[in-house]
C-alpha cells in the first residue's frame, strides 16, 4: 500500500520540522525507484483509458520539405511522325482530378453496379503538371501548358514566363476551319476556359479575359457567372453587353435557334453555382449534350472542351461528399462523351486533368476492412502526376505524354495535319 507508507514518512517529517515540500523532495529521491514506477503506472492508464473514454487513434505523420528546380526541359514532341488525324476533338478536363479521385470514382461505378467509363479507354496513362516554378502548378499555369503547349508560371494565361504570347489550340483550330466550343460546370473566366481563348498576366483580370472572349473565333460557350461587381468583375449588365457582342444567348430551356436564323455564335451563362452535380438544372451532361447537338449540326469539325470544377472545388474544402456528387457528374457525361465518339467513329476523346488537389487518399483502415475512408492531406494543390486517358483516332500518340505541355504540343500539331 502506498498512502500508509508515504504518510509514516510525513509523521516523521513533521516531528523534524522539516518544510513539507522539502519532506516530499527527499521522499521522491529516497524511493524514487518505487515512485518513479508509481508515477508510470497512473501515466500509462490514463493514457490508455483516453484511448478507450475519447475513441483517439495516433496518427503518425511525417512530413519534411524538399526543394525541387522545375526540372530539365523535355524535347519537343515528335510531331512529324502523326498521321492518324481526328475529325472532331474532345477534351474534358476534370480540375483538381488525382488519381485516388479516379480510383474512387472506378470503386462507385462498381459499388453501383454500373458499367465503367474508365474501362472504355483505349490509352491509359499519366502526366507531370508542373509548371515554371516546379513541382506544383494552378490552373493558369496547367491549363496553359495543355491549351498551348508551353509550360509557364502560376496565374498567367496564355503567355509564356517572359509575357510574350502563345498561340493555343483554339487559335489553331479556327485557322484550320473548325467549330471551337467551351462547356463548363465553373464560371466562363475560369483559369481552364480562359486558357484556351485568352491571353493575359493574371486569372483575375476577368474584364480582360471577358473582352477577349467576345473578340475571340469561339463559336459555343456555356458556363456560370461569378463575383458579378467585385473587383476587375464586370457586373450583369455589363458582362452581357460583351458577350452579346459575340454571341446571341440561349434561354433557360437551351432551344437551339432554327439553323437558318442562327447569325451569331451562341452562349448560355448561368447564375454561380447554379450547375454542380446531377441533381442541378441543368447539369454538365445536359450542357455537353446541347453542344455536341449545336457542333454536329454546322459543317465543320470541331473542337470541345468541357472542363468540371467540382474536384477541385471539393477538395480544396476537403468535401469528400461533394467528391463523390462530381465524380458521378463527370462519369455520366464522360459516359454520352464516350457514346457520341462511338457512333461517330471520327472523334478523339481526351480525358485530363490539370493537377491534383487535397491529397487525397481512398484509404482502408484494416479495422473496418473492407470499407474505405476518403483521407486528406492538404487543402491545396499537390505535386502529384495525373491521369491522361484517351480514345478515338489519334488516341495512340497521347501515351507517350509525360508532362502537361505536350498535350497542347500534341493537339495543335493533329489540328494542323494535313
Ligand atoms: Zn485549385
Amino acid at each position: 500500500m502506498v498512502y500508509p507508507y508515504v504518510g509514516c514518512y510525513l509523521e516523521r517529517i513533521n516531528k523534524t520540522h522539516i518544510d513539507i515540500y522539502h519532506a516530499l523532495y527527499i521522499l521522491i529521491m529516497r524511493n524514487w525507484k518505487k515512485t518513479s514506477l508509481l508515477t508510470a503506472f497512473i501515466l500509462c492508464s490514463l493514457l490508455i483509458g483516453s484511448f478507450y473514454v475519447f475513441n483517439l487513434k495516433v496518427v503518425r505523420t511525417s512530413s519534411k520539405v524538399i526543394e525541387f528546380s522545375p526540372g530539365q526541359p523535355l524535347p519537343k514532341a515528335q510531331t512529324d511522325s502523326l498521321n492518324e488525324k481526328p475529325k472532331n476533338i474532345i477534351v474534358f478536363i476534370a480540375d483538381g482530378l488525382g488519381f485516388s479521385h479516379l480510383s474512387l470514382a472506378m470503386l462507385s461505378q462498381q459499388l453501383d453496379g454500373i458499367p465503367s467509363v474508365w474501362d472504355q479507354f483505349d490509352v491509359k496513362g499519366w502526366h507531370d503538371a508542373r509548371s515554371s516554378y516546379g513541382p506544383s502548378t494552378d490552373s493558369g499555369a496547367s491549363a496553359t501548358a495543355i491549351a498551348t503547349g508551353t509550360s509557364t508560371f502560376f496565374e498567367i494565361i496564355g503567355l509564356d514566363q517572359d509575357g510574350r504570347e502563345l498561340t493555343n489550340v483554339f487559335e489553331v483550330a479556327s485557322e484550320n476551319q473548325y467549330n471551337t466550343g467551351i462547356v463548363t460546370d465553373s464560371y466562363i473566366w475560369d483559369a481552364t476556359p480562359a486558357a484556351f481563348v485568352a491571353h493575359t498576366k493574371s486569372r483575375d483580370n476577368a474584364k480582360d479575359i471577358l473582352i477577349q472572349i467576345a473578340s475571340s473565333d469561339l463559336d459555343l460557350l456555356f458556363g456560370e457567372l461569378e463575383d458579378l461587381g467585385e473587383d476587375d468583375v464586370p457586373d450583369l449588365e455589363s458582362t452581357l453587353d460583351i458577350l452579346k457582342q459575340r454571341f446571341q444567348l440561349l434561354d433557360e430551356s437551351l432551344e437551339l435557334p432554327e439553323q437558318d436564323s442562327v447569325i451569331k455564335p451562341i452562349a448560355a451563362i448561368f447564375e454561380e453555382d447554379e450547375v454542380q452535380d446531377l441533381s442541378s438544372t441543368p447539369n454538365l451532361t445536359q450542357l455537353t449534350d446541347v453542344a455536341l447537338n449545336y457542333l454536329t449540326s454546322q459543317n465543320n469539325p470541331f473542337v470541345l472542351l468541357v472542363e468540371s470544377e467540382e474536384m477541385d472545388a471539393a477538395s480544396h474544402n476537403n468535401d469528400s461528399e461533394r467528391v463523390l456528387k462530381g465524380l458521378k457528374s463527370i462519369q455520366e457525361t464522360l459516359a454520352h462523351i464516350l457514346t457520341f465518339s462511338e457512333k461517330d467513329g471520327e472523334t478523339l476523346v481526351l480525358f485530363t486533368s490539370d493537377h491534383e488537389t487535397g491529397g487525397l487518399a481512398a484509404a482502408v483502415d484494416f479495422g473496418d476492412y473492407p470499407n474505405m475512408q476518403i483521407i486528406w492531406s492538404t487543402r491545396d494543390h499537390t505535386a502529384t502526376v495525373v491521369p491522361i486517358l484517351a480514345k478515338g483516332p489519334g488516341g495512340e500518340y497521347f501515351a507517350d505524354v509525360k508532362r502537361n505541355w505536350q498535350i497542347g504540343s500534341l493537339l495543335k500539331s493533329l489540328i494542323s495535319l494535313k
